[in-house]
């Protein structure tokens, strides 16, 4: 059994974290995409592209930079976290996004997940349950040039009704159960993936597909280990 656990155990000196220079970064990001992705089930090429492309060390903190590319999930602001790089790239893989999508992402946290759809997908539209994480996102995301990434500071079991529908719904925090409202703000034909069960145990990641009749199919992709969604900011 694979369990992608979200927080892990950090060893490195200060040194180490400012030494990395673009061309490390580089090299850092092919071995990520051929060990860690590749060489998994990651087999979409614009995942794979795209991830290989996106500065991921622009979105951790500083002293973090030189694990930005490691397998493993990274503490951010607020006590949350960057997913693991291999989650990123399997729920975008799972959400099966076009060019001319309209994404929705739960849990904005760093702006990274936003900023790989954003190089797929014609509109990203982000909300973050916590005010500084969603202000300090869209900041990094508006310095890296990305023009199609809509973001809000709100509860996003609620969705944001006034862009539905999305072809697709990407929720990077563990709900207690499927929200209704993503449901309902998914088009027809789109799929909404989802880490769903209870708050620091394992949960499932959902891949959820809405049919032209409004009928859902799921399938059980892999235990994960996400930080719990919350109604209100703690
Ligand atoms: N996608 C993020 C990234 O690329 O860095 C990782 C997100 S982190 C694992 C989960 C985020 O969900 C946290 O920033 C947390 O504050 C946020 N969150 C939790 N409950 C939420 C809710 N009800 N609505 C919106 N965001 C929520």
């Amino acid at each position: 059994m694979r369990i992608s656990v979200a927080i892990p155990v950090i060893v490195m000196s200060l040194a180490a974290a400012h030494c990395a220079g673009q061309e490390d970064y580089a090299e850092a990001r092919r071995t990520m995409v051929r060990e860690h992705l590749r060489a998994r089930d990651i087999s979409d090429p614009r995942v794979l592209e795209v991830m290989g492309r996106v500065p991921r060390h622009e979105f951790v903190p500083a002293i973090l930079r030189s694990q930005a590319y490691a397998d493993h999930a990274l503490p951010i602001a607020e006590s949350q976290t960057i997913s693991q790089p291999y989650i990123v790239a399997l729920m975008t893989q799972l959400a099966e996004i076009e060019e001319d999508h309209a994404v929705l992402e739960v849990g904005t946290g760093s702006g990274y997940q936003s900023a790989v759809l954003a190089e797929m997908v014609r509109e990203v539209y982000t909300i973050e349950i916590i005010p500084e994480l969603a202000e300090s996102a869209q900041a990094k995301l508006a310095a890296l040039g990305y023009e199609n990434v809509y973001g809000k500071t709100g509860d996003g079991y609620l969705g944001w009704e006034e862009n539905a529908p999305y072809d697709a719904i990407l929720v990077t925090a563990a709900a207690p159960e499927v929200p209704p409202p993503l449901i309902a703000q998914l088009a027809p034909g789109g799929i909404l993936v989802i880490p769903v069960g209870p708050q620091s145990q394992v949960q499932q990641l959902l891949r959820i597909e809405k049919a032209e009749d409004g009928t859902t199919t799921t399938k059980v992709i892999i235990p994960v280990v996400f930080v719990p969604l919350v109604r209100e900011r703690r």
